[in-house]
C-alpha cells in the first residue's frame, strides 16, 4: 500500500529553540526506510513528534490514513513500536522488560499475562538472541545487550510499524550486521514496515530501500539509496568531502571518507 505512513507538513520542537519544520514524506507498507543526516539535524526530534512526546505545532502524521493523534495510547502502541536510543534500564529483569511490550494488548481488568504473551516474549527473545539473558537485570546488561532486549520488547508489541533510533550505535560490526539482518528478515518475512534512524551511511545504503536525508530540521532530499547517496548530497548535508563507489556485490552506493592529508597531497 502506498502512503502507509505519511508525515505531512509536520513541525514540532522544544520550548528552548530547536524545531523541525515542513517535514514531508511517506513510506509504503512493507518498506525498510532509513532516516539519515548529521548530528543535531532533528532525526530523534522527529521520532518524538511521532510518539507525541513532543506536541505537533503543525501538520499531521497518518498511519493507514488515520491521524495518530486520534488514536488512544493503547491503539497507538499496538500499531507503532519504538526502540529509542536511551533505554530506561530500571532494576527489572530482561524478561520482565520484554513482557511489558504486551501491555497494550491486555484486555481491561486482565492483569495477568496469558500463555500467548509469554510465548510471544520467548519467541522474540530467542530471535534476538537475548533469551539466555532473560534473568539478568536490565542495568546489568551492556549497551548493546540492552539494545537487543529493547528490540525484542518492541517486537512483542506486534506492531505494524517499527521505529528504531540508531539501533546499532552501541554494537560492534558483528552485532550491527546481526541486528540489521534480523530487522531485514522481519521486514521480509512478516511484512513489518520499518523506519530506522541510522547514522552510518554505508549501512543505510546497504539495508534500506528508501532514505530520507535530514538537514537543519527538515528533509533535504529523499529517494532510493542509489538516488540519494552521492557525493553532491553528502557534501551539501555533511559539509565533508567524500567519494562514492558501488558495492560490487549488492550494487548499492558506498561512501569513502578522505583525510585532509590525502586531499592536500592531490593539490
Ligand atoms: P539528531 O537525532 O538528528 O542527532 P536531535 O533531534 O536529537 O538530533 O536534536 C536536534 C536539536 O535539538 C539539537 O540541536 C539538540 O541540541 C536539540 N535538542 C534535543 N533534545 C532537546 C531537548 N530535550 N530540549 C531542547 N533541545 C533539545
Ligand atoms: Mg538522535
Amino acid at each position: 500500500m502506498k502512503n502507509f505512513f505519511k508525515i505531512e507538513n509536520f513541525s514540532c520542537g522544544y520550548r528552548t529553540g530547536f524545531k523541525i519544520e515542513n517535514v514531508n514524506f511517506s513510506i509504503h507498507k512493507g518498506s525498510f526506510a532509513g532516516i539519515i543526516g548529521p548530528n543535531g539535524s532533528g532525526k530523534s526530534t522527529l521520532f518524538k513528534g511521532v510518539t507525541q512526546e513532543l506536541k505537533a505545532h503543525k501538520g499531521s502524521i497518518l498511519l493507514n490514513n488515520i491521524n495518530i493523534s486520534n488514536m488512544s495510547y493503547k491503539e497507538k502502541a499496538r500499531n507503532i513500536a519504538i526502540v529509542t536510543q536511551k533505554i530506561n534500564a530500571e532494576a527489572i529483569t530482561a524478561y520482565e522488560y520484554v513482557l511489558m511490550g504486551r501491555i497494550p494488548h491486555k484486555k481491561h481488568l486482565n492483569f495477568f499475562e496469558s500463555k500467548y504473551d509469554h510465548a510471544i516474549a520467548q519467541k522474540y527473545m530467542e530471535m534476538t538472541d537475548t533469551w539466555r539473558m532473560r534473568n539478568k537485570y536490565m542495568n546489568e546488561l551492556s549497551g548493546g545487550e540492552q539494545q537487543l532486549v529493547s528490540i525484542a520488547r518492541a517486537l512483542t508489541q506486534e506492531p505494524q510499524l517499527l521505529l528504531l533510533d540508531e539501533p546499532t550505535s552501541y554494537l560492534d560490526i558483528t552485532h550491527q550486521v546481526q541486528v540489521l539482518n534480523l530487522i531485514q528478515k522481519l521486514n521480509d518475512e512478516l511484512g513489518l514496515t520499518v523506519l530506522m534512524i541510522i547514522h552510518d551511511l554505508n549501512l543505510a545504503s546497504e539495508y534500506c530501500d528508501y532514505l530520507i536525508m535530514m538537514k537543519n530540521g527538515t528533509q533535504y532530499t529523499q529517494g532510493t539509496p542509489n538516488e540519494i547517496v552521492n557525493y553532491e548530497n553528502i557534501e551539501a548535508v555533511y559539509d565533508t568531502v567524500v567519494i562514492t563507489k558501488t558495492n560490487p556485490l549488492s550494487n548499492n552506493p558506498v561512501v569513502f571518507l578522505v583525510s585532509q592529508k590525502t586531499l592536500d597531497s592531490l593539490k
